[in-house]
């Protein structure tokens, strides 16, 4: 679990007291910062740089890759004769993902491919922050860290992938666009969706996953809300959704996300929406709820993205969607490869 955490509006200007008991004599702290934020001087003057700290923007077009971790881990070590004193990743959940990689990859031998799976990781990761400018995903207080690699697209999943500090301050998502609010808030949905409905299920997942369903619904579909509001409800409720998943597990729609995801680039948030409005099979009354949010909002929903692959294309897909074995045990239980075969798979992605 994350340890420590602070909540509030303005919050972040608490961000180097936080820091400052854990800078290091001629240590930098490295802040890896969403290229969104280029320009909003605003920000980056809260941000306050001292000594040899470093600010390095990077896009979050595409989701974090293995190799790009390797990429600014390497930078840092060529740059830095001191191990830096710590990693503040301010961003989405691709950032802050990128930010848990590369604080473990600090600290740790090889490439990240290297620890994808689960529980690979040897050495406690260097101290890291995350502070989340986008709410849904749940990464600011997950244990995994998702990556593409050269084979696969899967999580760092681990003891010492979670941060050290979260500081969350709703006023900093204030500019998000309103597809990309919805997309990456039906992350948060979606997850609550699947753990609740799994079979790895327990009191523990359940208590959290109620608690972010809830206050999905009422963010989405109850329009007395305030943005203000709503902007600090969407921030807990990501967090409980990530508290959910943490101790159980997502399903069908991010097992076949990954697979969109891996083979087509489709990004995370849209893609679980895009595979969600076609499960009615196995989360009904979600999926009709879920509809409804989409009308709400008049969110668009892309269709036709799998009519033209080709043979390998889907096949590559159906691989990557198999490989989630913890996902399906979880959507669909024990006997999930009797269920969900290669042409049952074929036959949903073609709709999609
Ligand atoms: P993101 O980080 O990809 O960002 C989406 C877009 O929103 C980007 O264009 C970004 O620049 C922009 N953005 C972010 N904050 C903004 C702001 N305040 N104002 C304006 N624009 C802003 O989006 P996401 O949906 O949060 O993250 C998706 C990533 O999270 C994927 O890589 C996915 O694999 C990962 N993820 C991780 C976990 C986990 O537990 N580690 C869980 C779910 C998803
Ligand atoms: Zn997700």
């Amino acid at each position: 679990m994350v340890p420590k955490v602070v909540f509030g509006q303005g919050s972040f200007d608490q961000l180097q007291s936080i820091l400052s008991p854990e800078r290091k004599s001629k240590s930098p702290f490295i802040f890896l910062v969403d290229d969104v934020f280029i320009g909003n001087n605003e920000l980056i003057d809260r941000i306050n740089l001292r000594f040899n700290d470093k600010l390095i923007f990077v896009s979050a077009d595409e989701e974090p890759k293995t190799i790009q971790v390797d990429q600014i881990v390497k930078d840092i070590k060529a740059e830095f004769t001191y191990r830096p004193s710590g990693i503040v990743g301010i961003g989405g959940g691709s950032i802050l993902d990128l930010s848990k990689a590369v604080s473990i990859m600090l600290t740790n031998k090889g490439s990240a491919s290297d620890y994808q799976g689960w529980d690979l990781v040897k050495n406690k990761a260097l101290y890291h922050v995350g502070v989340p400018t986008i709410s849904g995903t749940g990464a600011e207080v997950s244990r995994t860290t998702v990556l593409t690699g050269p084979v696969k697209k899967l999580g760092i999943n681990s003891d010492f992938t979670p941060f050290d500090q979260v500081i969350l301050d709703p006023d900093l998502t204030k500019g998000v666009p309103r597809n990309q609010w919805f997309y990456t808030g039906m992350d948060c949905f979606i997850h609550c969706v699947e753990s609740l409905n799994g079979t790895f299920l327990n009191a523990f997942s359940q208590s959290y996953g109620e608690k972010a369903y809830d206050l999905c619904k009422e963010i989405f579909l109850d329009s007395s809300l305030s943005e203000e509001e709503s902007r600090a409800k969407l921030m807990m409720a990501s967090w409980h959704g990530g508290m959910s998943i943490a101790y159980s597990q997502v399903g069908v729609a991010h097992a076949m996300s990954y697979g969109l995801s891996y083979v087509l680039g489709t990004k995370h948030g849209i893609g679980n929406c895009i595979v969600f409005n076609h499960l009615e099979e196995f989360y009904k009354d979600d999926v009709i709820l879920f509809k409804e949010m989409v009308a709400k909002h008049n969110i668009d929903i892309p269709q036709g993205l799998c009519k033209n692959l080709t043979q390998q294309q889907m096949d590559t897909m159906i691989d990557i969607a198999l490989s989630l074995v913890p996902l399906w045990e979880n959507a669909i239980g024990d006997n999930w490869e009797t269920v969900i075969t290669r042409e049952k798979l074929a036959s949903m992605y073609r709709k999609m």
